[in-house]
């Protein structure tokens, strides 16, 4: 029980930096998270409570990374490799901003030192219409979700609705999570198809202003089951995403690590992006990352960071609709595998088709 109660803190903290920033789309951050694949071991951090429980450490903020204008986006699902797998379409219409807070972004570390952000946030007006990401049936809407107990309005998610959908990924369930609104129009038990709304954006719970907390779980659906998003909303037509596992020589996963990548030759924007901290934050099956940057325009980047007190740096091609990869070791450098050749083919068999 205490722990619970701990636990319950930690995630109120954690929720409430959801908004703090909302309007300012400052590039930036991070993510959290360690030991990807010991989520023993990451369940156990996240339960510890931080001896500075309000100790603010937000990231730097780095340059405005792009225009309000985005191509359309990919249909979903979307996957030109089989490891790809952008399921999701953008909780949030095109015609509202509807990509993730740059400053708050999944796994990052923005209260206290092991408490890391769940999902992502987006940016949104008061009583903006919230969509299902996929089809699927609502488990869960009303108060409680982290709390357990419906209708308790002290629950940090506030007024959420929780999707179980009809496909999975490797076996596992796939559930979504739409939280902090003012209005939840979907009920439990119906089935909803992509694009049908949920609820309306607000601001109940562990938030300091309205805005969409938005969660991906896999396997489960608990607050230690979260997947990045950014791993599976699919990206603007022609843009891709940038994934990366940054180590030390010792193959030990860095926390908090401040990469920047930019456009070459260009240079501009620079975006500064963290590493996942420690804490709840799960890195994917396939790609056991621990820094993904989204929604980046095709073409090459530079990628650049500090190790030892020497710049280190390596360049990574982005190719429209997929995610390019590169790994760091420490004083082993930087390794870049390329996504596999695109096929046309692929397409998850348990999905279901989307009109
Ligand atoms: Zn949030």
């Amino acid at each position: 029980m205490m722990k619970f109660k701990i636990t319950l803190i930690i995630i109120f903290l954690l929720l409430a930096s959801c908004s703090e920033q909302a309007g300012g789309f400052t590039p930036t951050p991070v993510v959290v998270a360690d030991a990807a694949d010991q989520p023993q071991i990451q369940f156990e951090l996240a339960q510890t409570p931080s001896p500075v429980p309000f100790q603010f450490n937000l990231p730097n903020p780095g340059a405005e990374p792009i225009s309000g204008w985005r191509p359309p986006l990919y249909p979903v699902p979307w996957a030109m490799s089989p490891y790809d797998h952008f399921y999701f379409a953008r909780p949030i219409a095109a015609d509202n901003v509807n990509w993730p807070l740059a400053n708050y972004r999944y796994g990052g570390v923005f209260f206290a030192p092991d408490i890391v952000h769940t999902g992502v946030d987006i940016d949104a007006e008061m009583g903006t219409p919230i969509l299902a990401a996929g089809p699927g049936t609502v488990i869960s809407a009303d108060w409680g979700l982290y709390t357990e107990a419906p209708g308790d309005q002290t629950d940090p998610y506030g007024q959420a609705v929780v999707l179980k959908h009809d496909f999975g990924y490797n076996d596992q369930i796939l559930y979504t999570i739409y939280a902090h609104m003012s209005k939840i129009i979907a009920v439990v038990g119906q089935h909803v198809e992509t694009g049908d709304v949920l609820g309306l954006v607000g601001d109940t719970g562990a938030t300091t202003g309205p805005h969409l907390h938005f969660e991906i779980r896999l396997g489960g659906n608990t607050f230690y089951n979260t997947s990045n998003p950014e791993l599976w909303i699919a990206p603007p037509q022609g843009w891709g995403v940038l994934v990366g596992r940054v180590m030390d020589e010792d193959q030990k996963l860095l926390t908090r690590f401040q990469v920047q990548v930019r456009p070459d030759p260009s240079g501009l924007p620079i975006r500064t992006v963290r590493t996942y901290g420690v804490g709840a934050a799960n890195s994917d099956p396939y790609y056991q990352e621990n820094l993904v940057l989204s929604d980046l325009p095709a073409g090459l980047y530079k990628i650049t960071l500090q190790y030892n007190e020497e710049e280190q740096q390596t360049w990574v091609e982005i190719f429209p609709g997929q995610v390019s990869y590169f790994t760091f070791a420490g004083q082993n450098g930087f390794d870049v595998v390329r996504p596999a050749a695109p096929t046309m083919e692929f397409l998850p068999v348990t999905s279901t088709p989307i009109p």
